[in-house]
């Protein structure tokens, strides 16, 4: 049981711990550091981009307790800034130090199967669904879902890693061979396999969306919630591309994706920061696709776009304090910056950041391996659509026109 400090403030100079020290953990620390706090953060790898914005890296694997702990005892409050972090090892923090949110939220977002029970539980809207446990489960949801269809890895996909489209007319030996391909990586290379009896797939009838929209919130101790203003998501081979605001929907789709994801969050318990992803259907429906229990890369314009940015806002609710506005200041669009923006050597950086209301921001990654997030551009602009055409310019660009070193 964590005592009497569960309600109190924790004002700087406490220091703040960060599970993860990928490009999140250290946006978060930046926020918290430039608010007066320490930061450790718990990485499996010394030199994340997390480490050149933090007080101290706790270097260990994310499964040993015992590594936990020892860093849980010289922190005020814990969160973490991705989801594959195993809830059991948390668990044992528990009696520890605070963790925001609690791991009860993570164990529920990590797994689809438990995600979707919940959302369903809970009367949120979200897509056509079969949790799949077995070869036979899933010709048997493709039965009841028909096609086309999208199958899923219950635990551990992102970015579209572990998915599988069936096409309509799939014959039962493509549904076959997707359930052999999807499931190979079960149980190797996966670190929180299925609980027992719990699905290791789902299946999702494919829904045929207008568009992708995400809404990032907070949440504070006192169970107030601050809610972003919906993002337009473009993905780019299953990878986020740009996302913009305003989104560009009537209000009303707007007001129930706000709506929506500020009761994703009381319903979850969340103290903290996590983004709702949807689908808005084609006939104006807001369908829950996932939930982030973290800051969200459709987020990070809100760093150059609103009063608080969605690291300000973890740093505030963790740690009690009042949540921040998110009130947008311009109307932005950002781009994210892949490994591949590397191919012909340093990019452009002067020429990006020549065109109006265009601000970067690295991870200090050292490799750009393609396909790897390696920063950001936002476009402040006086309308979305300007915001858009600038910031794919600027993207453009940098990338295109690489100087090469030397
Ligand atoms: P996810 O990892 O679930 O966010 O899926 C990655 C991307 O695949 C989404 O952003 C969508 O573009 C697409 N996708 C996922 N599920 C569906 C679905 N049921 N119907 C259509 N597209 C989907």
């Amino acid at each position: 049981m964590v005592g009497p400090s569960e309600r109190q403030v924790i004002s700087p100079v406490a220091t703040l711990g960060v599970m993860g020290g990928g490009q999140l953990g250290a946006m978060f620390a930046m926020a918290a550091k430039r608010m007066g706090y320490r930061v450790e953060v718990f990485s499996d790898v010394a030199d994340c981009p997390a480490a050149h914005h933090c007080d101290r890296v706790h270097v260990g694997s994310y499964d040993d307790p015992a590594a936990l702990v020892a860093m849980a005892r010289g922190v005020d409050v814990l969160t973490f800034e991705f989801e594959n972090v195993s809830a059991e090892p948390l668990k044992a923090l528990a009696g520890v130090v605070p963790v925001r949110p609690a791991p009860k939220v993570l164990f529920t977002t990590q797994q689809r199967g438990r995600e979707k029970t919940f959302l369903v539980r809970e009367g949120f809207a979200c897509a056509p669904h079969r949790l799949v446990r077995s070869r036979e489960d899933l010709h048997a949801a493709v039965a009841a879902l028909g096609l086309p269809a999208v199958i899923k890895t219950a635990a551990f996909g992102y970015d579209g890693k572990g998915q599988r489209k069936l096409e309509a007319g799939a014959s039962s030996q493509e549904i076959d061979a997707a359930w052999d391909m999807l499931t190979a990586g079960v149980g190797g290379g996966v670190l929180i396999p299925a609980g027992v009896g719990e699905c290791v797939l789902i299946l999702e009838g494919w829904i045929d969306f207008q568009c992708e929209i995400s809404v990032v919130a907070a949440r504070g101790l006192d169970g107030s919630t601050a809610v972003f203003a919906p993002t337009r998501n473009h993905h780019s081979h299953h990878i986020l591309d740009i996302s913009s605001v305003p989104a560009g929907l009537p209000d009303a789709v707007l007001e129930t994706a706000r709506e929506m994801a500020a009761a994703v969050l009381e319903k979850l318990d969340v103290v903290g920061v996590a983004c709702v992803e949807f689908f808005v259907t084609r006939d104006g429906r807001v369908l829950v696709n996932e939930i982030a229990p973290r800051p969200h890369n459709s987020g990070h314009l809100t760093m150059a776009a609103c009063e608080t940015s969605q690291f300000e806002q973890q740093v505030r609710a963790i740690c009690g304090l009042p949540l921040g506005s998110t009130r947008q200041l311009a109307p932005a669009a950002m781009a994210n910056l892949l490994g591949d923006c590397w191919t012909n050597g340093e990019p452009d950086w002067p020429a990006a950041l020549a065109v109006p209301g265009v601000s970067l921001v690295l991870y200090g990654k050292s490799e750009p391996r393609p396909g790897r997030k390696m920063g950001h551009l936002t476009a402040l602009a006086d309308s979305v659509d300007e915001a858009i055409v600038n910031v794919t310019r600027a993207r453009s660009l940098a990338c295109r026109s690489s100087v090469r070193s030397g």
